[in-house]
Formats: structure tokens, sequence, C-alpha cells
């Protein structure tokens, strides 16, 4: 047997998003969509009212403006969000002594080792609120045994929110879910492993191995 990991995954929720919201508070509660602006433009964060008119991340423009005409459309200040990014990740590194920036916004501490896993929960917990308190954006994270079951825990955690899966109750928390939530299952495979009958992450299990 291995060592039991302890992995917390963090996660800004629509993060340039929650920037611009700092910016001009104005934008709180609000379809707003960072991206999408110009003929070919693609939609690369959009907020939670946006998100209920059907808009998602990579969506073309076009699209995003006939789904939600009255949205605010803005082309993104990346140099605010790298800056913020920034300042997270200091935080975070002030902090941690093991983390991994996985992206502009997502980040994984590794927390092997910590007095107990309800210790960890706690240090995750006072982390995640320091990062908010001292920036104003919000964050979730997701904590378990690896890097692909924290950040699962993540996303069932948004927004702004946190899970901890306990341990030993791994598969029960993936089993009922739809396979297109394993965070490497795209759209066009959870299709196809439906067309076989496989809807979620139980049924993957039953499949016999294909060598
Ligand atoms: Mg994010």
């Amino acid at each position: 047997m291995s060592e039991e990991r302890t992995i917390m995954h963090m996660d800004l929720d629509s993060f340039f998003v929650s920037v611009e919201r700092l910016k001009d508070p104005s934008l709180l509660g609000k379809p707003v969509i960072v991206g999408g602006v110009g003929a070919r433009g693609v939609v690369s964060s959009c907020s939670y009212e946006a998100r209920r008119y059907g808009i998602h991340s990579a969506m073309p423009g076009a699209q995003a403006h006939k789904l939600c005409p009255h949205g605010i459309f803005l082309p993104g200040d990346y140099a605010a969000y790298s800056d913020y990014s920034r300042r997270v990740t200091q935080i975070i590194a002030d902090a941690a002594p093991l983390f991994e920036k996985a992206s502009i916004d997502e980040f994984y501490v590794d927390l092997t080792g910590m007095d107990k896993y309800f210790g960890a929960y706690r240090w995750a917990t006072e982390l995640r609120q320091k990062i908010t308190l001292e920036t104003g954006l919000p964050i979730s994270f997701g904590l378990s045994v690896n890097k692909m079951l924290a950040k699962m825990a993540t996303n069932d955690a948004k927004p702004n929110g946190q899970l901890m899966i306990e341990r030993g109750r791994e598969q029960e928390f993936l089993d009922p879910k739809p396979v297109g939530k394993i965070p490497f299952v795209g759209e066009k495979l959870e299709e196809s492993l439906n067309k076989m009958g496989i809807r979620t992450i139980y049924d993957l299990g039953q499949m016999p191995q294909i060598a």
C-alpha cells in the first residue's frame, strides 16, 4: 500500500468575472460575459447568472449574444487578472510548503503528512477564508486523496463552497456521477460512452477490462 495522500484543489469562482466585479461592483448579480466580443471571439469566463442562459466558456460570442442579448459583454482586462492571480499565488505560497499552480485560477496543495485528515480540512478552510478576505475573490476547494478526486470535489462545491470527501468514501462519491464529471472526459467521449449504455462512473467500473 502506498502512503495515504491528502490533496487540496482550489479554483477561483468565475475568476475573470469576479475581478471585473471588484473593479465595478455594479456588475454584481448581472449576467456578465468576459470575451465573446467581436466577430470571432469566444467566451472565456461568464457569471453564474449568464450560465443560466446556457452560456459557457469556449462558446462563440455570437451564440452567447443570441442566448442572452442583454448580457454585459466585456473584452477582458488580462493585466488585472494576472495581477490578482499573482496575489492569490503569493498567499498560497506563504502558507503552503508544497503547492502547484495548475492554471491562472487553479491550484493544488499537497497536505500529505499533516496531522489528521480533518486537521487538513480545517487548514484548507482557513486558507480559503484568508484568500477571500485579502483579495475579495470567491474561491472554492475540494479535499481528497488524489488530484482528480480533489478537483471533482471542488466542482461539486462551486460556487463559493468547499467539500471534503471523507477517507474511504471515494467510491461512494464517484459511483452516482455521470461519466462526464470525470475531468478528462469531454463532451464527445461522454456521448460515446452514453451510447454504449455507460452513464455513471459506476457503469464504467462494471465494464470488462479491455487489454
Ligand atoms: Mg475558475
